[in-house]
Parts: C-alpha cells; structure tokens; sequence
C-alpha cells in the first residue's frame, strides 16, 4: 500500500476516551478514513485522554478494538494527549510571558450572568498562573473559513467567545490548545470530525494564527439529529458499536454520508465494505444535515 502513496495528505482520528464509540461517532470515523485513503493519504490516531477525571475506565482499549474490529488501519504509532504535557506547557507558558494570556480566578458563580462569553473581567489584574485558569485573549476579529461540507461559517471570537481557557484551574490543558498543537506536530492537513465541533473551529484558527502555524483543510460531517431536527439526547444515543455488527453498520454508517453502496454488498465483510468505500468515496455527496429515524438507532 505504502508504494503508490504519493499523496500528502494527513488524516486523523482523535477520539476522546470520556466513552465508547457509537454510532455518530463510526460516521466520523469513517468519513476521515475513506476521505484519507481515497487520495492515498496517511490516517492518523489520537486519543484525547486530556481529562482522566471524566476518563471511562475500559475506554480506550475498547475504542482500539472497536476501530480495529471496524476494519480501521492507522498508520503508524497511536499518540496519547497525556503524553504531550510538555509540549503544551512551553506554549502556554510563552503565552502567558508574552501577554497573550492571563489567570483568571473567577468562579463559576461569578460568570454566570455572562452565559458562557467570558467578559474579560481578570484581564488586566496580572494574577498568578497557580490556582487559575489559564485564559487566551481573543481579538475583537471575525473569523472565517470555508468548510468542505458546512460552506462558509463565521464567528465573532469577542462577541461570541470571548477570552477562552487554555488551561483549566484544576491544572488541566483544554481541549482548544491541545489539538491545535497536536494536528501541527503531527502534520494534519485535512481535519474531517463531527460538527459539534464546528464552532471550536475559528477558536484553534485564531491559536493556529498567533502561533504561526499552516491551517489544515476542515470537513464537518453531519450530526445525527432526532427526526425532529433536535440534537440527539443521551437517552437518544445509539449505544456503543457492537463487535458481530460491523458489515451492516459500516453499510449504514456509509449511507448516512450519502455514498451509495450496491444491494450486493449487504452480507459482504468488513473489508469488502471498506474497499468499496475506499475505491467509491466521494465526499460532495455528503449531505450537511442528517436525520436518522429513531428505529435505526439501536
Ligand atoms: N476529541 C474530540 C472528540 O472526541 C475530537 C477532536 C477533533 O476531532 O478535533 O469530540
Ligand atoms: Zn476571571
């Protein structure tokens, strides 16, 4: 396979072990893969494990199965977030030296008339980093990009954001800052994810702007709603993916992105269902939304 790889694309994986896969989460997974190898391109896995505290115990092997028993085939060593502590620290630290970012030691009580958009209140009262938050000062800039699903999206980051938390007061680093460093270090050039994650993206390409670092091409694929558009509840859930399962789910999860698989495959194995996918991908038929009927669920 390595021999006709002349392509530079770099995909990735980047599951956050807080639960098992399920079903929305085999749609994004397969969407970066095929979109990967369709144009030769390595594929990349990363587990988010940021946050032990909300950790599932059992977690990340059973993703590691479940990827594998969904015929998942990643290039290289996996990387694990908790191994990155350092890399993220310098950043951080540079940050904060240079004014960028600053502590704050608001609580929870106190912003909350501010509904999530932090206003600024510790700004300039030069805390210390121990026992504080860590925040990133946001320009008061539009930021846009154009996404190969979703078309254009934009965001205010400070009307709409605000001064953001790179670091955690309990000490731990925020998602934001984590993954923009990583899919640098790592040499992402296609991020292809689920679009609950749409509106971190103009946070990480303002991180990506201050630190100088290339902006990766975005794909957002469909969340899956409840027929009547609402985001799906935990309740709603699908539960995680199920190892006897994976030809019929792949086959499902393939139709959710609007590929089309032929009849014939129903009953193929999971590395025929890949291959075809592989060979057939093609991403503009990838709708923007998604319902999914209640009933396909389980
Ligand atoms: N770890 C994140 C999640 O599981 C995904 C991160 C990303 O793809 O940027 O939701
Ligand atoms: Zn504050």
């Amino acid at each position: 396979m390595t021999a006709s790889r002349t392509s530079s694309y770099i995909g990735r994986f980047a599951p956050t072990p807080s639960g098992y896969l399920h079903f929305g989460s085999l749609v994004a997974a397969l969407a970066s893969y095929l979109d990967a190898r369709a144009v030769g391109g390595r594929w990349l896995l990363r587990m988010e494990d940021l946050d032990p505290p909300r950790e599932e115990p059992g977690a990340q092997a059973a993703i590691l199965k479940a990827l594998e028993c969904y015929g998942f085939e990643w290039d290289g060593q996996m990387v694990r977030q908790s191994d990155r502590h350092d890399a993220y620290a310098e950043v951080l630290n540079r940050l904060f030296q240079q004014g960028l970012a600053y502590a704050c030691t608001c609580s929870r009580k106190q912003l909350e008339p501010y509904h999530g958009i932090y206003p600024g209140l510790c700004r300039n009262l030069g805390h210390a980093q121990n026992d504080a938050a860590i925040r990133l000062r946001v320009p008061e800039l539009e930021y846009r990009f154009v996404d190969r699903v979703q078309g254009e999206y934009h965001q205010h980051l400070g009307r709409e954001v605000g001064d953001f938390v790179i670091r955690r007061r309990d000490g731990l680093y925020a998602y934001q800052l984590a993954v923009v460093l990583d899919d640098a270090w790592q040499g992402i050039t296609d991020i292809v994810r689920g679009a609950d994650l749409l509106d971190s993206t103009p946070r990480q390409l303002y991180l990506q702007e201050l630190l100088g670092l290339s902006q990766p091409r975005y794909l957002h694929v469909p969340l899956i709603t409840q027929p009547d558009g609402h985001k799906l509840g935990k309740s709603y859930r699908s539960p995680p993916l199920a190892e006897d399962q994976a030809p019929p789910l792949l086959l499902r999860a393939l139709r959710a992105l609007g590929q089309k698989p032929p009849t014939e495959l129903d009953g193929a194995s999971v590395a025929q269902i890949m291959a075809w996918g592989i060979y057939h991908w093609d991403a503009t038929l990838i709708p923007r939304t998604l319902s999914v009927p209640e009933a396909q669920l389980s």
